[in-house]
């Protein structure tokens, strides 16, 4: 791959392992699922999702506050208020959460108040911003251009490395096609085209990819069979009441389900899934 010198792949066994905090991990032999709404919409909606999937189903937490809207007269995330309510819930239950920046003047409040941040589609190829969360050392999750080809998501990637990030988790999302019955295309191709030729975890975004949640679970499945490190899912307490991307969510119970159902899938292909464990009261925070 053409000037991919910092995340092109040296070896067969050349694979990064990148650190959410100080439990979790992406790119080893377990998993990462990551659960969560499109938009935080208030306290009591992200405590619901911590509690009832948290420590068992999902090792993190994902939620939008800057969200990138087609119209710009739709609900544009709670902001700073989004922020506060990540950070809570992140010290509370000891999760760690990832959520969009979408403009360099956003980084440092979000980098204070998020483990990993988010580069949305709309924004893989925005340079200054890449190159600016190149001067952070935090993970940054950079979702693939809803028309990007594969070379040019690994040189978006390649931009946050060469200024001096290497934290950096690829993710599939679909790409556009002619076809609008799913909302985009999942290219599992892609997944094991950058598995092959960079040395960065790749973790899959099916909720984007179908735009029905009735094709979630299938697609998850399909995504670990083909390689992913984990899965990024969106998921709400009332899934037709989400701000955003209602259509899409699946309720906590279908997200908890679909999580058991993977198992088989990672075992086949040599990966594991956090055992499940009882949910720990949740700190004083
Ligand atoms: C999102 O994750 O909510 C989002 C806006 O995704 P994408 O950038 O893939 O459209
Ligand atoms: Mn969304």
């Amino acid at each position: 791959m053409q000037d991919a010198k910092l995340t092109a792949k040296a070896h067969d066994d050349h694979g990064t392992v990148i650190a959410l905090n100080d439990q979790i991990t992406v790119g080893g032999d377990e998993l990462l699922i990551v659960g969560g709404p499109c938009s935080v919409e208030s306290l009591d909606q992200m405590e619901a999702i911590a509690t009832q999937l948290g420590q068992h189903t999902i090792q993190a937490l994902r939620g939008g506050v800057y969200k990138p809207r087609t119209s710009p007269y739709a609900f544009q995330g709670m902001g700073e208020a989004g922020l506060a309510i990540l950070d809570r819930v992140r010290r509370r239950y000891h999760l760690p959460v990832i959520t969009e920046v979408m403009a360099i003047h956003q980084i440092e409040a979000i980098a204070a108040h998020a483990d990993v941040l988010q580069v949305g589609s709309r924004n893989m190829q925005n340079f200054d911003l890449l190159k600016a969360l190149g001067e952070i050392n935090q993970p940054v999750v950079l979702k693939r251009g809803l028309a990007a080809t594969i070379q040019e998501l690994v040189m978006a990637a390649e931009y946050i490395a060469a200024h001096g990030n290497p934290n950096i988790i690829l993710c599939e999302r679909g790409i556009r096609s002619f076809d609008n019955y799913t909302r985009n295309v999942l290219d599992l191709g892609a997944v094991v085209a950058l598995k092959q030729l960079t040395h960065l975890p790749v973790i899959v975004d099916p909720s984007h990819a179908a735009g029905k949640r009735e094709l979630v679970p299938s697609l998850a499945r399909a995504a670990i069979a083909a390689g992913a490190d984990g899965l990024m899912i969106e998921c709400h307490p009332v899934p037709e009441e989400s701000v955003s991307d209602a259509r899409q969510a699946l309720s906590l119970e279908d997200m908890a389900a679909l999580v058991e159902s993977l198992r088989p899938i990672a075992t086949a292909v040599g990966r594991t899934l956090p055992e499940a464990i009882a949910p720990r009261e949740p700190a004083l925070v």
